[in-house]
């Protein structure tokens, strides 16, 4: 295996809280073995025009506290042609980068594994997404901080519920998962989550309403993870306005306010802690794996098992949402 000199730098896909915290530990713990590193601008876009510029231990000062990512991030339809890939080798070569390491979420990291089997170049992910659908890991970098923004906006969203004695659907992200919305539920004391991942095996709606739920109270809110197979927070409402007129309903799509913001302690400390294995990795001839957090413990996890499998939601979550909500 040749020596890794270089290493490349790009945050893709949707941003999320930590981002930057992964940059600035993948950045001081490549420059700390002696590494160089060069900071790729725009994620795949930016990598096939050329965005490259060197990262000294003073470009990643002062980001830990910001959400968002300093060096922005793209979507590219253009890296999923042979042509566009090839051209990204190319500009790698150039610049002698030897290694990449890329934050993202699931589509970055399909990215990643095709581009690092085709040109046989070693690349380490990193688990970028507020949605914590990736599998192998329990968190991902920013799906806590937006777990405690979700808590934040349901709260408020709360009081004019109770005031009004209204029945809430909010809608929260999540993608195909519903991470976001069951433990948001649990989180906020909300009376239900509708989440993607058994809306095959029963009606939540119809559920919902035969267990009772506003009988002894004045007000409920339900999370609906935004997905087609859930119809989201809109088609929830629909129905209920169809098939119980009685309840006064409205609808909150939290939308792109759960992305930002300053990341949580977690969040920090996890990509501080993954940035760092991403370099060890790389040290230890790792090749093409994403780096995941178990029971505490940082993992590899090869990119054909942390894309392929669908993460499970823990079935104790929603029992103990179910328990709680009567
Ligand atoms: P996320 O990483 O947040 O899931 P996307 O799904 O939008 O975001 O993916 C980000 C980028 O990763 C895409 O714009 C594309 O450049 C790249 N990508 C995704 N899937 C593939 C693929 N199958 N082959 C090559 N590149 C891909």
């Amino acid at each position: 295996m040749a020596e890794i000199k270089t290493i490349g730098i790009l945050t893709s896909g949707g941003d999320a809280p930590g981002m930057n915290a992964a940059i600035r530990s993948v950045t001081r713990a490549a420059i700390f073995n002696d590494l160089k590193v060069k900071g790729i601008y725009r994620g795949y876009r930016g990598l096939i025009d050329d965005e490259i510029v060197e990262f000294k231990t003073q470009n990643v000062s002062n980001i830990i506290q910001q959400g968002g990512t300093i060096l922005k991030t793209a979507r590219c339809a253009e890296f999923m042609t042979v042509e566009g890939r090839q051209l990204a080798y190319d500009i790698l070569r150039r610049h002698q980068i030897d290694a990449l390491v890329v934050i993202g979420g699931d589509g970055s990291l399909t990215g990643a594994r095709v581009f690092a089997n085709e040109f046989n170049f070693p690349i380490i992910g990193l688990p970028g997404t507020i949605d914590n659908d990736l599998y192998g890991t329990d968190s991902t970098i920013g799906y806590d901080t937006a777990l405690n923004t979700i808590m934040d906006c349901v709260d408020k969203i709360r009081d004019t519920a109770t005031s009004h004695e209204r029945l809430f659907f909010i809608e929260v992200m999540g993608r195909n998962a519903g991470f976001l919305a069951l433990n948001g539920a649990i989180a906020s004391g909300a009376e239900a989550a509708i989440i993607p991942e058994i809306s095959t095996e029963v009606d939540q709606l119809a559920e919902l309403i035969q267990n009772g739920f506003r009988k002894s109270k004045n007000s409920s809110i339900v999370l609906v993870a935004e997905s087609p197979i859930t119809g989201g927070a809109m088609g929830m409402a629909e129905r209920v306005k169809k098939e119980f007129p009685r309840y006064d309903v409205r609808v909150t799509i939290l939308g792109h306010l759960q992305r930002g913001g300053s990341p949580t302690a977690h969040d920090r400390i996890l990509a501080s802690r993954m940035g760092a294995a991403a370099i060890d990795a790389l040290m230890e001839d790792q090749r093409n794996v994403m780096i995941g957090i178990k029971n505490d413990d940082i993992v590899y996890v090869p990119f054909s098992k942390a894309i392929k499998n669908d993460k499970p939601i823990n079935r104790e979550l929603l029992n103990t949402l179910r328990r709680l909500s009567i």
